[in-house]
């Protein structure tokens, strides 16, 4: 028995982590159930920017795991509700996609067009266009707009390769304007991570966080003061641990070839 067995709660990343897509990662799953079966608390924590809880519910399930709908803390999530915390229900206009919409909508928010709006949420679009970019500029470069982005990603791992991130569009937008997001909330930020912990119900030094990426997982992890496992099953492998680690600076507490090895 691994020593984070020890640890009453565990903060997972999904890509890399539980499944590739919609395909499971066979080992993790059965390690999962049986820290859930251990009674530990499980959370799941996603900067995937174009689902909802429901839709990633509906993947777990695909999976073969049946976790709750609670237990999904996605940037999407994530950003909606920290949005209601700090200014209540809202008047959004958002690049993002339905998944984006429906928890926006979920937690009190009304979707509106641009000139509407006083925040503008900035998450990942399959289908951006010149239009939607425009209404974006335009909120960008209106100071008394709040901006918001779900996440920092550049580049998203994809089932077949790499593709564009929510960074496709923080990227123009800073270039066109020279503006950040005022907050970013998907790790390796705080905002989502604080989320985590306060459904877990736990303190940082009672969790582990779990992921494959270490500038992404490991430092949301370190941030918050957790403990950090590096698992071997996505975007950082056997072959590029060295180079992923010297290139962030950053080292996890544990490194494993797959969720499962916990239990090996
Ligand atoms: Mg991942």
């Amino acid at each position: 028995m691994h020593s984070l067995l020890e640890k009453k709660g565990f903060i997972l990343d999904v890509d890399g982590v539980v499944g590739k897509g919609k395909k499971p990662i066979k080992p993790a799953v059965e390690a999962v159930k049986k820290l859930m079966d251990l009674g530990k608390k499980v959370v799941f924590v996603s900067n995937n920017s174009t689902r909802s809880r429901r839709i990633y519910t509906e993947r777990f399930r695909g999976y073969g795991l049946d976790v709750d709908e609670n237990q999904m803390i996605l940037t999407t999530y994530a950003t909606a509700e920290y949005i209601r915390e700090k200014h209540g229900g809202s008047r959004i206009f958002t690049t993002g996609e339905e998944g984006l919409i429906e928890e926006l909508k979920l937690a009190g928010h009304d979707i509106v067009d641009y000139t509407e709006a006083d925040i503008l949420v900035v998450g990942s679009n399959r289908g951006i266009n010149f239009d939607i970019m425009t209404k974006a500029l335009r909120m960008c470069l209106d100071k008394s707009k709040l901006y918001y982005a779900t996440n920092p990603d550049r580049i998203f791992p994809s089932e077949d390769g790499p593709i564009p991130g929510t960074g496709m569009i923080v990227g123009a937008l800073y270039w066109m304007t020279g503006r950040m997001p005022d907050c970013i909330c998907g790790k390796p930020e705080t905002v989502i991570m604080n989320k985590a912990l306060e459904t877990l119900g736990l303190e940082a030094s009672d969790v582990v966080v779990v992921g494959d990426q270490i500038d992404v997982d490991v430092e949301a992890g370190k941030r918050i003061g957790a403990k950090t496992l590096l698992v071997l099953s996505g975007v950082t492998t056997e072959e590029n641990l060295e180079e992923m680690i010297e290139r962030s600076g950053l080292k996890p507490d544990y490194v494993l070839e797959h969720l499962g090895k916990l239990f090996e």
